[in-house]
């Protein structure tokens, strides 16, 4: 795997699509350096989660605050026009998040959930390092409600 891919128009084309994001690269070098193996986008599961962890049968989403509504979040705000335009695709964003979810976890996989806000510096230490426990099976922390048990 080439981790440090150093090729400037793939990341600027990246980002155009939506995918690699910088939340996400956060996520994936931790992961990367604490030994984890991924694979990215895989398409054999719903939604094709950004990180998935077959060895440990987990897949982590790192979810925009704005665009999948992180409740009680100051990053989520609603536009001031077009409102019913932004409530309805953010609405159908959250519908399919959970749908997806479920299927996962109906799967038998373990689906975390970062949301962008704990990847801020103050926070973010933390938050990887429980992460990081939740992948290898504790059931304590973020994501705890999608642990069976
Ligand atoms: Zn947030």
């Amino acid at each position: 795997m080439d981790r440090f891919s150093p090729d400037k128009r793939h990341e600027v084309m990246s980002r155009i699509r939506g995918k690699d994001t910088k939340p996400e690269m956060i996520v994936r070098r931790f992961l990367f350096s604490q030994g984890f193996r991924f694979r990215l986008h895989y398409r054999k599961l719903p939604g094709h989660p950004d990180i998935v962890l077959p060895k440990y049968r987990a897949v982590v989403f790192v979810h925009g605050c704005f665009w999948h509504r992180h409740e009680n979040c100051r990053h989520f705000r609603l536009p001031q026009s077009n409102v019913e335009y932004w409530e309805n695709k953010i609405a159908g964003n959250v519908e399919r998040d959970l749908r997806d979810a479920n299927r996962i976890a109906d799967m038998g996989w373990k689906v975390i959930v970062i949301w962008e806000c704990e990847l801020e510096r103050k926070t973010r230490d933390e938050v990887l390092n429980r992460v990081a426990t939740l992948i290898k099976g504790s059931c304590e922390g973020i994501g705890a409600e999608s642990c069976p048990g």
